[in-house]
């Protein structure tokens, strides 16, 4: 669809600042709170804030199952934090009932950092983008338990815990790019927004 907008879910959450990142691109940004919006966008970011409540809120508003649908049909969405619990396709230490959308063949564990590490900040490698390394801020972070065999690793922790992942139109992180001036995911997706609209 050439000239259509991107999408950033703005259910919840920090979508504002990933509103900027895209808008830094050249991108036309529409939020994205009901169907109708969402069936006009090229691609999606949902943003870091509280999957629990996300989940129920997508439900409530009757989005969770289009973006089932477009996640299913091939559109490009990046989950950052809470977005990237909504994107798994497994969810460990959900609240009661916690649904996600799913996509993405891997098990998260919700805040799995602890209350002694609510909040983080640490520089991670990332070979597809080589140097320099990413600078990633936590903020009461998931990680990924469990990579199945469709989805492949983007970045790990020194201690091997997996906190970027891809899979075909779908890439996600424990961290929030948003928040610093490193934009290479931001990047990544986008490209994939654009190949995928001209394609
Ligand atoms: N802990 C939150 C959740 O479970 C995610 C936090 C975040 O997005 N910064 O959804």
């Amino acid at each position: 669809m050439a000239g259509s907008p991107v999408g950033v879910l703005a259910l919840q959450g920090d979508y504002r600042e990933h509103a900027a990142v895209l808008e830094s691109f050249g991108a036309d940004v529409v939020t994205v709170r009901r169907p109708e919006e969402l069936a006009r966008v090229s691609g999606l970011v949902i943003p870091g804030g509280e999957s629990s409540v996300m989940d129920k809120l997508s439900r409530m508003f009757g989005l969770a199952d289009p973006l089932k649908q477009a996640i299913a049909a091939g559109l490009p969405v990046y989950g950052t934090c809470a977005g990237l619990i909504m994107l798994a396709d497994r969810i460990i230490d959900g609240i009661g009932g916690q649904q996600s959308l799913g996509g993405l063949d891997i098990a998260v564990r919700r805040n799995a950092f602890g209350r002694q590490r609510d909040s983080f900040e640490v520089e991670v490698e990332v070979p597809e983008f080589g140097e320099p390394a990413v600078h990633a801020v936590f903020i009461r972070a998931p990680v990924v338990e469990e990579v199945g065999e469709r989805a492949s690793v983007l970045a790990a922790l020194d201690d091997g815990r997996v906190i970027a992942v891809e899979q075909g139109n779908l890439l996600g992180t424990s961290f929030h790019p948003e928040m610093t001036e490193d934009y290479r995911f931001h990047r990544r997706f986008y490209d994939r927004v654009l190949a995928t609209r001209f394609a």
